[in-house]
């Protein structure tokens, strides 16, 4: 992967204020590096028009990222956590030779601030020192996306990510270095992703892994061109699936597993005996213990 392949585009500012007012794994700040992500997973929801991300499969690099990081973090008044993953995968394969996220980690642990970083790739390892480092002031939350414990099926949802086997790896390799470090079940795909073994049999491969905590989400998003990229991927790799969905969801955007009640209970119950966490509060609350008076600074918004 050549980084001289990255169209370069222009940026005033890239760490702003996060939307869902710290309600998301308490990020206080959202910070893209990149613009579009390579990844390849047919159910992104980042693919939607309404982002504005033109070929969002091509991944492109903001001029001069780090001192407009640097920058924007100097003028916050308030330090918190900034996260990064949210509409494009902070590890894609240019990052180990361009080294770009590493270095705003870098002015993360400099200026004070906390880190949740978002990914589906192992290159998060690399960072491991510098993510100890933020720990050691301010709270870090590494969440590694796995929506399938099978490689065969996730080779097929998400083409161009690593493999989920990868991933857990990863997840591993991470608590082990004492980060707090947790999974993203996310989505969870109706008809193809959501059988109750396999669910069940990933939440005990996760919690194998060392992970703290588990987020699941019994459902995805569809809508506009999102959901047709979304339908003629599904018709190439799982013929007639399309037109369940139709059938079942017509124009909804928030499509949600079927008994998706019912699988809550079992999942959630199945952390709870295993000492995952799964509720949003009780994992932003574990991710801030610790940090004693300063916790106070990590502001709600
Ligand atoms: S890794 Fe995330 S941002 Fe990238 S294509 Fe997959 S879902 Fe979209």
């Amino acid at each position: 992967m050549d980084p001289e392949e990255l169209e370069p585009i222009p940026a005033k500012t890239i760490v702003s204020r996060y939307s869902s007012g710290s309600r998301w794994f308490g990020i206080n700040y959202n910070m893209n590096i990149y613009r579009g992500c390579c990844h390849g997973c047919i159910y992104c929801d980042s693919r939607s028009d309404c982002y504005g991300v033109t070929d969002f499969d091509r991944v492109r690099i903001k001029k001069d990222a780090l001192r407009i990081i640097r920058d924007d973090l100097r003028r916050k008044a308030k330090p918190g956590v900034v996260g990064t993953g949210a509409m494009s995968d902070p590890y894609n394969p240019w990052e180990e030779k361009l080294l770009l996220t590493r270095h705003a980690l870098e002015l993360v642990d400099a200026y004070g601030f906390g880190a949740a970083v978002t990914t589906k790739s192992p290159l998060v390892l690399r960072d491991k020192d510098i993510l100890r480092e933020i720990q050691g002031h301010s709270p870090v939350l590494c969440m590694v996306t796995v929506t399938t414990a099978a490689d065969s099926l996730s080779q097929k949802i998400e083409p161009r990510a690593p493999l989920s086997s990868r991933r857990l790896a990863a997840v591993r390799e991470l608590a082990e270095a004492g980060l707090f470090t947790g999974v993203l079940l996310n989505p969870v795909l109706p008809f193809l992703t959501d059988r109750r073994e396999d669910l069940l049999e990933l939440v005990r491969l996760v919690r194998e892994a060392g992970a703290r905590f588990l987020y699941i989400s019994l459902g995805m998003t569809l809508r506009g061109n999102q959901r047709d990229y979304y339908y003629q991927r599904l018709e190439e790799s799982f013929p007639g699936l399309a037109e369940r969905y139709r059938r079942a969801y017509g124009e909804r955007y928030w499509c949600p597993v079927p008994r998706s009640g019912e699988l809550w209970e079992l999942l959630s119950g199945e952390c709870r005996r295993l000492g995952l966490l799964f509720r949003m509060e009780e994992i932003i609350a574990a991710s801030r213990m610790g940090y004693g008076s300063q916790q106070l600074s990590f502001f709600p918004m």
